[in-house]
């Protein structure tokens, strides 16, 4: 910032100030003496209407139809058919493009469709120690949909080895590619109520092992709710 454009601030800093003693104005919002809304509430204000926006594009493509798969220890419920041509456009902006923004109201969605939850707390699926990713998109879902429903967020999973993709490897690899001794928890989980997050349900293999791992801990696993599934049933 150059000093030319901090003075200019100043100068109109006092300017509103004096305005203010002629004129009283202050955010409705916050409080503060000078514009209404002020600056910060109104930043805040343009977010919450780009979040609200994006919910509402994003809710077309939540049809409603939930698909059901039974695993050998977890039921896992998800919100979209991950081959649709308009669900793999908006999973790219979320995964590949990086478009943390978009995975809270992803999230409420997701919620919104799947009804209620029996589950008091929300664990979403750590992020691989080796990923590229920048964020742990999985704990954006969680948020939205904890909000949603008003239940506890539980970031507490941790990966306590690498292991590769597995996108990179063949059926049976994959199952030997991750275990229950894969997850660790950063606080005692014993005696919850928990439902798992993920993003995409493909093999089931993470989310076998996943919530293997949290009965290991001693948590109550009700369910799995990803964004996604690759197959239909
Ligand atoms: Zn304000």
């Amino acid at each position: 910032m150059s000093l030319y454009t901090l003075r200019v601030m100043r100068f109109r800093r006092i300017a509103e100030y004096f305005l203010h003693l002629i004129w009283p104005s202050s955010c409705e919002i916050c409080g503060r003496i000078g514009a209404n809304p002020c600056e910060n509430c109104q930043r805040e204000i343009i977010r919450r209407e780009i979040e609200a926006s994006n919910a509402r594009s994003f809710a077309r493509i939540f049809t409603g139809d939930i698909i059901t798969r039974h695993f050998e220890n977890v039921t896992v419920y998800s919100s979209l058919f991950h081959h649709d041509p308009s669900v793999k456009k908006v999973i790219h902006m979320f995964k590949e493009e990086g478009r943390k923004e978009i995975g809270h109201p992803l999230g409420v969605c997701m919620a919104k469709s799947f009804g209620e939850t029996e589950a008091d707390y929300i664990i979403p699926a750590p992020l691989r120690m080796n990923s590229e990713r920048k964020y742990n998109q999985t704990l954006e879902l969680a948020r939205g949909m904890c909000d949603y429903w008003g239940v506890e967020l539980l970031d507490v999973s941790k990966r306590t080895r690498e292991r590769p993709h597995q996108m990179s490897l063949g059926g049976r690899e994959r199952r030997n590619n991750i275990a229950p001794d894969d997850f660790m928890f950063t606080r005692d989980i014993r005696g919850l109520r928990v439902a798992l997050v993920d993003d995409v349900c493909t093999t089931g293999y993470t989310l076998i092992a996943f919530s293997e791992a949290c009965r290991l801990a001693g948590a109550e696993v009700i369910c799995a709710y990803t964004l996604s599934s690759t197959t239909r049933v």
